[in-house]
Protein backbone atom coordinates (compact mmCIF):
# COMPACT_ATOMS: atom_id res chain seq x y z
CA UNK A 1 0.00 0.00 0.00
CA UNK A 2 1.20 3.43 -1.07
CA UNK A 3 -0.04 6.43 0.93
CA UNK A 4 0.11 10.37 -0.81
CA UNK A 5 2.04 11.78 2.82
CA UNK A 6 4.03 10.86 5.10
CA UNK A 7 2.93 9.23 8.17
CA UNK A 8 3.49 11.09 11.26
CA UNK A 9 1.43 10.00 14.07
CA UNK A 10 0.38 6.73 15.84
CA UNK A 11 -3.11 7.16 14.87
CA UNK A 12 -1.82 7.28 10.85
CA UNK A 13 0.38 4.02 11.33
CA UNK A 14 -2.71 2.38 12.86
CA UNK A 15 -4.75 3.45 9.97
CA UNK A 16 -2.25 2.30 7.29
CA UNK A 17 -2.24 -1.13 9.09
CA UNK A 18 1.61 -0.37 10.62
CA UNK A 19 0.66 -1.37 13.92
CA UNK A 20 -2.21 -2.86 15.71
CA UNK A 21 -4.74 -1.29 17.46
CA UNK A 22 -3.61 -3.02 21.12
CA UNK A 23 -0.26 -1.09 20.38
CA UNK A 24 -1.48 2.78 19.75
CA UNK A 25 -0.99 3.24 23.74
CA UNK A 26 2.52 2.20 23.88
CA UNK A 27 3.58 3.80 20.31
CA UNK A 28 1.47 7.30 21.69
CA UNK A 29 4.02 7.54 25.00
CA UNK A 30 7.14 6.84 22.56
CA UNK A 31 5.67 9.22 19.59
CA UNK A 32 5.94 11.95 22.70
CA UNK A 33 9.85 11.43 23.19
CA UNK A 34 10.70 10.87 19.81
CA UNK A 35 9.33 12.38 16.17
CA UNK A 36 8.24 9.63 13.84
CA UNK A 37 7.97 10.22 10.08
CA UNK A 38 7.50 7.40 7.22
CA UNK A 39 7.47 8.78 3.56
CA UNK A 40 5.45 7.21 0.98
CA UNK A 41 8.37 5.45 -0.15
CA UNK A 42 9.29 3.95 2.55
CA UNK A 43 5.73 2.63 3.37
CA UNK A 44 5.78 1.15 -0.16
CA UNK A 45 8.51 -0.68 0.73
CA UNK A 46 7.10 -2.45 4.09
CA UNK A 47 5.73 -6.18 3.81
CA UNK A 48 3.04 -5.88 6.33
CA UNK A 49 2.95 -10.00 5.85
CA UNK A 50 5.99 -9.98 7.58
CA UNK A 51 6.42 -9.32 11.31
CA UNK A 52 9.90 -8.90 10.98
CA UNK A 53 10.30 -6.88 8.25
CA UNK A 54 13.50 -5.40 8.35
CA UNK A 55 12.20 -1.80 6.43
CA UNK A 56 9.22 -1.52 9.58
CA UNK A 57 12.00 -2.35 12.14
CA UNK A 58 14.20 0.49 10.97
CA UNK A 59 11.17 3.11 11.09
CA UNK A 60 8.27 2.01 12.51
CA UNK A 61 8.15 2.82 16.53
CA UNK A 62 8.32 -0.05 18.98
CA UNK A 63 7.78 0.54 22.88
CA UNK A 64 10.99 -1.15 23.33
CA UNK A 65 12.36 2.51 22.49
CA UNK A 66 11.03 3.51 26.27
CA UNK A 67 14.03 1.35 27.80
CA UNK A 68 17.26 3.00 28.52
CA UNK A 69 19.99 0.75 29.77
CA UNK A 70 22.79 2.50 32.06
CA UNK A 71 25.50 2.81 29.16
CA UNK A 72 23.10 4.64 26.58
CA UNK A 73 23.95 7.81 26.45
CA UNK A 74 21.53 11.60 25.25
CA UNK A 75 24.68 12.29 22.83
CA UNK A 76 26.38 9.05 22.32
CA UNK A 77 29.29 10.14 19.89
CA UNK A 78 29.45 13.83 22.11
CA UNK A 79 28.66 16.49 19.44
CA UNK A 80 28.02 18.87 22.19
CA UNK A 81 31.71 18.54 23.72
CA UNK A 82 32.96 19.34 20.47
CA UNK A 83 30.88 22.78 19.53
CA UNK A 84 32.49 25.63 19.87
CA UNK A 85 29.34 27.61 18.07
CA UNK A 86 25.72 26.25 17.42
CA UNK A 87 25.32 24.11 14.31
CA UNK A 88 29.18 23.48 14.43
CA UNK A 89 31.26 20.52 15.32
CA UNK A 90 34.69 20.81 15.48
CA UNK A 91 36.06 16.79 16.33
CA UNK A 92 38.82 16.71 14.06
CA UNK A 93 41.45 19.27 12.78
CA UNK A 94 40.88 19.50 8.85
CA UNK A 95 37.15 18.92 9.09
CA UNK A 96 33.57 20.07 10.97
CA UNK A 97 30.25 18.62 10.97
CA UNK A 98 27.93 22.14 9.46
CA UNK A 99 24.77 20.72 11.29
CA UNK A 100 22.42 23.27 9.26
CA UNK A 101 19.11 21.45 9.93
CA UNK A 102 17.56 18.90 12.33
CA UNK A 103 14.92 17.87 10.74
CA UNK A 104 14.43 14.55 8.25
CA UNK A 105 12.36 13.27 6.07
CA UNK A 106 12.53 10.19 8.14
CA UNK A 107 13.11 9.35 11.69
CA UNK A 108 15.02 5.98 11.93
CA UNK A 109 14.46 4.70 15.56
CA UNK A 110 18.21 3.90 16.06
CA UNK A 111 19.35 7.36 15.54
CA UNK A 112 22.52 8.39 17.02
CA UNK A 113 21.00 12.16 17.28
CA UNK A 114 17.58 10.93 18.38
CA UNK A 115 17.51 13.39 21.39
CA UNK A 116 18.50 16.33 18.70
CA UNK A 117 16.21 15.89 15.45
CA UNK A 118 12.74 16.44 14.73
CA UNK A 119 10.49 19.29 15.24
CA UNK A 120 10.89 19.21 19.11
CA UNK A 121 14.97 18.85 18.00
CA UNK A 122 17.65 21.99 17.85
CA UNK A 123 15.60 23.44 14.73
CA UNK A 124 16.88 25.32 11.29
CA UNK A 125 20.20 27.39 11.98
CA UNK A 126 18.53 30.93 11.92
CA UNK A 127 20.48 33.26 9.05
CA UNK A 128 22.63 35.11 12.05
CA UNK A 129 23.34 31.31 13.71
CA UNK A 130 24.35 30.03 9.44
CA UNK A 131 26.67 33.25 9.54
CA UNK A 132 28.19 32.45 13.23
CA UNK A 133 28.94 29.17 11.57
CA UNK A 134 30.54 29.95 8.83
CA UNK A 135 32.61 32.97 10.21
CA UNK A 136 34.05 30.26 12.39
CA UNK A 137 34.32 27.95 9.53
CA UNK A 138 36.29 30.89 7.91
CA UNK A 139 38.54 31.88 11.03
CA UNK A 140 39.90 27.91 11.40
CA UNK A 141 42.45 27.96 8.13
CA UNK A 142 43.10 23.82 8.84
CA UNK A 143 39.51 23.10 8.02
CA UNK A 144 39.70 21.26 4.70
CA UNK A 145 36.74 19.49 4.30
CA UNK A 146 32.46 21.02 5.76
CA UNK A 147 29.74 17.97 6.31
CA UNK A 148 26.83 18.91 6.21
CA UNK A 149 24.52 16.42 8.10
CA UNK A 150 22.09 17.26 11.09
CA UNK A 151 19.14 16.00 10.31
CA UNK A 152 19.33 15.70 6.62
CA UNK A 153 20.94 18.90 4.72
CA UNK A 154 18.89 17.69 1.65
CA UNK A 155 15.68 18.42 2.80
CA UNK A 156 16.58 22.15 2.47
CA UNK A 157 14.69 24.31 -0.02
CA UNK A 158 17.29 24.32 -2.88
CA UNK A 159 17.41 28.61 -2.27
CA UNK A 160 18.46 27.42 1.15
CA UNK A 161 20.98 24.94 -0.16
CA UNK A 162 22.61 27.36 -2.42
CA UNK A 163 22.80 30.60 0.48
CA UNK A 164 24.58 27.75 2.50
CA UNK A 165 27.12 26.65 -0.70
CA UNK A 166 27.73 30.57 -1.77
CA UNK A 167 28.74 31.08 1.60
CA UNK A 168 31.40 27.96 1.65
CA UNK A 169 32.02 29.39 -1.70
CA UNK A 170 34.17 32.39 -0.28
CA UNK A 171 35.97 30.36 1.98
CA UNK A 172 39.41 29.39 0.46
CA UNK A 173 40.89 26.72 2.10
CA UNK A 174 37.72 24.71 1.89
CA UNK A 175 37.74 21.86 -0.66
CA UNK A 176 35.30 19.58 0.31
CA UNK A 177 31.79 19.51 1.00
CA UNK A 178 30.34 16.70 1.75
CA UNK A 179 26.62 15.56 2.50
CA UNK A 180 24.88 13.16 4.68
CA UNK A 181 21.71 11.91 3.65
CA UNK A 182 18.94 9.51 3.08
CA UNK A 183 16.77 11.60 0.88
CA UNK A 184 17.95 9.85 -2.58
CA UNK A 185 16.09 6.51 -0.75
CA UNK A 186 13.46 7.73 1.32
CA UNK A 187 12.33 10.60 -1.01
CA UNK A 188 13.58 10.55 -4.29
CA UNK A 189 11.95 13.14 -6.59
CA UNK A 190 13.65 15.38 -3.93
CA UNK A 191 16.62 15.01 -6.26
CA UNK A 192 15.91 17.13 -8.88
CA UNK A 193 17.81 19.87 -11.08
CA UNK A 194 17.04 22.65 -8.65
CA UNK A 195 19.09 20.66 -5.85
CA UNK A 196 21.74 19.52 -8.08
CA UNK A 197 22.24 23.62 -9.66
CA UNK A 198 21.91 24.38 -5.55
CA UNK A 199 24.54 21.69 -4.58
CA UNK A 200 26.95 23.40 -7.37
CA UNK A 201 26.82 26.99 -5.85
CA UNK A 202 30.08 26.32 -4.17
CA UNK A 203 31.75 25.47 -7.16
CA UNK A 204 33.77 23.08 -4.72
CA UNK A 205 34.24 19.55 -4.93
CA UNK A 206 30.93 18.21 -3.38
CA UNK A 207 30.61 14.72 -1.81
CA UNK A 208 27.35 12.67 -0.98
CA UNK A 209 27.34 10.11 1.74
CA UNK A 210 24.36 7.69 1.30
CA UNK A 211 22.57 6.26 4.50
CA UNK A 212 21.18 2.83 3.86
CA UNK A 213 20.84 -0.43 5.58
CA UNK A 214 18.89 -3.04 3.52
CA UNK A 215 18.98 -4.19 -0.09
CA UNK A 216 15.85 -3.60 -0.53
CA UNK A 217 16.20 0.42 0.19
CA UNK A 218 17.92 0.29 -3.43
CA UNK A 219 15.06 0.77 -5.09
CA UNK A 220 15.10 1.99 -9.11
CA UNK A 221 14.55 5.22 -7.86
CA UNK A 222 16.64 5.61 -5.58
CA UNK A 223 19.15 4.73 -7.97
CA UNK A 224 18.10 6.28 -10.35
CA UNK A 225 18.19 9.50 -8.10
CA UNK A 226 21.73 8.22 -6.79
CA UNK A 227 22.52 7.90 -11.00
CA UNK A 228 21.27 11.83 -11.17
CA UNK A 229 23.91 13.31 -8.61
CA UNK A 230 26.66 10.64 -9.56
CA UNK A 231 26.14 12.54 -13.17
CA UNK A 232 26.20 16.15 -12.01
CA UNK A 233 29.56 15.12 -11.20
CA UNK A 234 29.46 14.64 -7.37
CA UNK A 235 31.11 11.11 -6.03
CA UNK A 236 29.03 9.04 -3.29
CA UNK A 237 29.95 7.06 -0.60
CA UNK A 238 28.02 4.78 1.36
CA UNK A 239 27.37 4.40 5.23
CA UNK A 240 25.45 1.79 6.87
CA UNK A 241 24.36 1.29 10.21
CA UNK A 242 24.94 -2.70 11.69
CA UNK A 243 21.38 -3.34 12.73
CA UNK A 244 20.44 -6.76 14.99
CA UNK A 245 17.35 -7.78 12.83
CA UNK A 246 17.70 -5.38 9.49
CA UNK A 247 21.42 -6.54 8.38
CA UNK A 248 22.67 -8.39 10.64
CA UNK A 249 23.43 -11.15 8.02
CA UNK A 250 26.43 -10.94 5.92
CA UNK A 251 24.27 -12.23 2.76
CA UNK A 252 21.85 -9.32 3.13
CA UNK A 253 25.10 -6.79 4.28
CA UNK A 254 26.95 -8.42 1.34
CA UNK A 255 23.23 -7.88 -1.14
CA UNK A 256 23.32 -4.33 0.06
CA UNK A 257 27.32 -3.34 -0.65
CA UNK A 258 26.93 -5.03 -4.03
CA UNK A 259 23.82 -2.55 -4.52
CA UNK A 260 25.94 0.63 -3.76
CA UNK A 261 28.63 -0.87 -6.33
CA UNK A 262 25.98 -1.48 -9.28
CA UNK A 263 24.68 2.23 -8.46
CA UNK A 264 28.18 3.51 -8.48
CA UNK A 265 28.33 4.38 -4.77
CA UNK A 266 31.31 3.07 -3.05
CA UNK A 267 30.98 1.55 0.09
CA UNK A 268 32.70 3.67 2.75
CA UNK A 269 31.80 2.84 6.73
CA UNK A 270 29.84 0.15 8.36
CA UNK A 271 29.08 1.98 11.76
CA UNK A 272 28.57 -0.09 14.71
CA UNK A 273 25.00 0.81 16.19
CA UNK A 274 26.13 3.72 19.15
CA UNK A 275 24.49 3.74 22.35
CA UNK A 276 21.54 6.32 21.33
CA UNK A 277 18.73 5.84 24.10
CA UNK A 278 16.17 3.14 23.75
CA UNK A 279 18.19 1.15 21.12
CA UNK A 280 19.77 -1.94 23.06
CA UNK A 281 17.22 -4.00 20.77
CA UNK A 282 18.80 -3.15 17.72
CA UNK A 283 22.62 -3.50 19.28
CA UNK A 284 25.12 -6.71 18.76
CA UNK A 285 28.34 -7.75 20.11
CA UNK A 286 31.21 -6.22 18.48
CA UNK A 287 32.56 -9.57 18.62
CA UNK A 288 29.55 -11.01 16.22
CA UNK A 289 29.85 -7.60 13.84
CA UNK A 290 33.64 -8.27 13.80
CA UNK A 291 32.35 -11.95 12.14
CA UNK A 292 29.84 -10.66 10.19
CA UNK A 293 32.40 -8.10 8.44
CA UNK A 294 34.69 -10.94 8.15
CA UNK A 295 32.59 -12.90 6.64
CA UNK A 296 32.24 -10.14 3.29
CA UNK A 297 36.02 -10.39 2.94
CA UNK A 298 36.28 -13.12 -0.19
CA UNK A 299 33.00 -13.69 -0.81
CA UNK A 300 31.98 -10.17 -2.37
CA UNK A 301 34.45 -8.41 -4.29
CA UNK A 302 37.01 -5.85 -2.66
CA UNK A 303 35.08 -2.84 -4.30
CA UNK A 304 32.53 -3.96 -1.81
CA UNK A 305 34.13 -3.96 1.40
CA UNK A 306 33.15 -1.39 3.66
CA UNK A 307 35.37 -0.39 6.97
CA UNK A 308 33.80 -1.39 9.86
CA UNK A 309 34.10 1.40 12.66
CA UNK A 310 32.84 2.87 15.96
CA UNK A 311 32.61 5.94 17.58
CA UNK A 312 33.82 6.22 20.89
CA UNK A 313 31.47 7.32 23.25
CA UNK A 314 32.25 10.74 24.24
CA UNK A 315 33.16 12.70 21.38
CA UNK A 316 36.76 11.07 20.82
CA UNK A 317 36.34 10.25 16.82
CA UNK A 318 35.79 6.91 15.37
CA UNK A 319 38.06 3.76 15.76
CA UNK A 320 38.36 1.22 12.81
CA UNK A 321 37.21 -2.02 14.82
CA UNK A 322 37.31 -5.01 12.40
CA UNK A 323 39.25 -7.82 13.26
CA UNK A 324 42.90 -7.63 11.59
CA UNK A 325 44.23 -10.22 9.49
CA UNK A 326 47.74 -10.03 11.28
CA UNK A 327 49.29 -11.50 14.40
CA UNK A 328 52.39 -11.00 15.69
CA UNK A 329 53.82 -14.72 15.89
CA UNK A 330 57.76 -15.63 17.28
CA UNK A 331 59.16 -12.69 15.11
CA UNK A 332 56.98 -13.37 12.18
CA UNK A 333 53.83 -12.00 11.54
CA UNK A 334 50.73 -15.00 10.96
CA UNK A 335 48.40 -14.13 8.38
CA UNK A 336 45.02 -15.27 7.86
CA UNK A 337 43.38 -15.83 4.64
CA UNK A 338 39.57 -15.41 4.47
CA UNK A 339 38.46 -19.02 4.86
CA UNK A 340 40.42 -18.54 8.35
CA UNK A 341 43.82 -20.58 6.99
CA UNK A 342 47.10 -19.04 9.04
CA UNK A 343 50.07 -18.25 6.95
CA UNK A 344 53.39 -16.86 8.06
CA UNK A 345 54.56 -13.38 6.61
CA UNK A 346 58.47 -12.64 7.23
CA UNK A 347 59.22 -9.54 9.35
CA UNK A 348 60.40 -7.59 6.32
S1 LIG B 1 18.11 10.34 8.71
FE1 LIG B 1 20.01 10.30 9.95
S2 LIG B 1 19.79 12.00 11.42
FE2 LIG B 1 17.74 11.58 10.56
S3 LIG B 1 16.77 10.14 11.95
FE3 LIG B 1 17.79 8.89 10.39
S4 LIG B 1 19.83 8.47 11.23
FE4 LIG B 1 18.97 10.17 12.42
Amino acid sequence: MTTARSLKTPEELEAADLIEPEMLGGIRAVADRYAITLTPTVVSLIDRTDQNDPIARQFVPDPNELLTTPEERADPIGDQAHSPVKGVVHRYPDRVLLKAVHICPVYCRFCFRREMVGPQGDGTLSPEELAAALAYIREHTEIWEVILTGGDPLVLSPRRLAAIMRGLAEIPHVKVVRFHTRVPVVEPDLVDEAMIAALKESRKVVYVALHANHPREMTQAARTACARLIDAGFPMVSQTVLLRGVNDDPAVLGDLMKAFVETRVKPYYLHHPDLAPGTSHFRLDIAEGQKIAAALRGTISGLCQPTYVLDIPGGHGKAVIGESAVRSEGGCYSISDFRGGQHIYPPK
